[in-house]
């Protein structure tokens, strides 16, 4: 199935922004892949099927989820509050498909930000549509004002985590530019992290090889961080391990 050698960089597909219709990424999550030992594929949104997910899902190594706009509430039930940003349903649509079909193959999925909560909403779980209106109390300033690469709240880490385990400890700081949040997580995600007032920062899948999703922008950092490092490290790392495995 997979075109793989065993010599090949992992093949990672990576969602961009979508703009204006125009598909558009940040460099930094290819630089990213790049570092970290695979090949960046940008997938831009063209309006394709289903089918097409799962002929994307069939040849990618690894799936990344980058961040963007707000997810439409349609997709865990809800209808939109004031709150509420710009949707992208061109989006919405295409990342929940290829989400669903990576995880059914068991292949890696790595969500940033935005990242982190299409990939709960795809596998049932429900966001906040806007922080600062649905929580109580009043949350920490998770729209930070400070330059992307400086992290600027505090992560509590459960202990036992992947998340744990690849920050080698429980706790973290780190960048924070978001209004919305995971608000229950999907059947078979675990929440890994929280802030102080709460929010959820990150959720791993304990049964695949590597589902993770993280509220901050690990890419933002520069490119010595180790926290960063050891998070795109372990997602390109799954994805190798994935293409050996799918050779065979
Ligand atoms: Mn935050």
């Amino acid at each position: 199935m997979a075109k793989l050698t065993g010599s090949a960089k992992p093949l990672i597909g990576i969602t961009p922004s979508s703009l204006d219709k125009q598909s558009v990424l940040q460099q930094d999550y290819a630089e990213w892949v790049s570092r970290s030992g695979g090949v960046p594929l940008m997938l831009p949104y063209s309006g394709g099927t289903t089918e097409d997910a799962a002929q994307l899902a069939a040849v990618l190594d690894g799936l990344l989820l980058s961040g963007g706009a707000d997810i439409d509430p349609i997709h865990f039930g809800e209808e939109p509050i004031q709150g509420l940003g710009n949707i992208t349903p061109e989006r919405d649509a295409a990342e929940l498909a290829l989400i669903r079909e990576f995880v059914r193959l068991d292949k890696p999925v790595f969500g940033i930000c935005r990242g982190i909560q299409v990939l709960n909403a795809a596998l049932g779980g429900t966001l906040y549509q806007d922080i600062h209106s649905q929580c109580s109390p009043s949350p920490l300033k998770h729209s930070q004002k400070a330059v992307a690469s400086y992290p600027t709240h505090h992560i509590a880490i459960e202990a036992g985590s992947r998340l744990a385990t690849l920050a080698g400890g429980l706790g973290e700081r780190v960048n924070s530019f978001h209004h919305q949040a995971v608000k229950e997580a999907a059947p078979g995600l675990l929440i890994t992290a929280r802030t102080a007032d709460g929010i959820v920062e990150a959720v791993e899948s304990p049964t695949h090889r590597f589902v993770l999703g993280v509220q901050w922008h690990p890419e933002k950092m520069e490119a010595g961080d180790r926290l960063s490092a050891a998070l795109f490290g372990a997602f390109v790392d799954a994805c190798a391990w994935s293409g050996e495995q799918a050779v065979q």
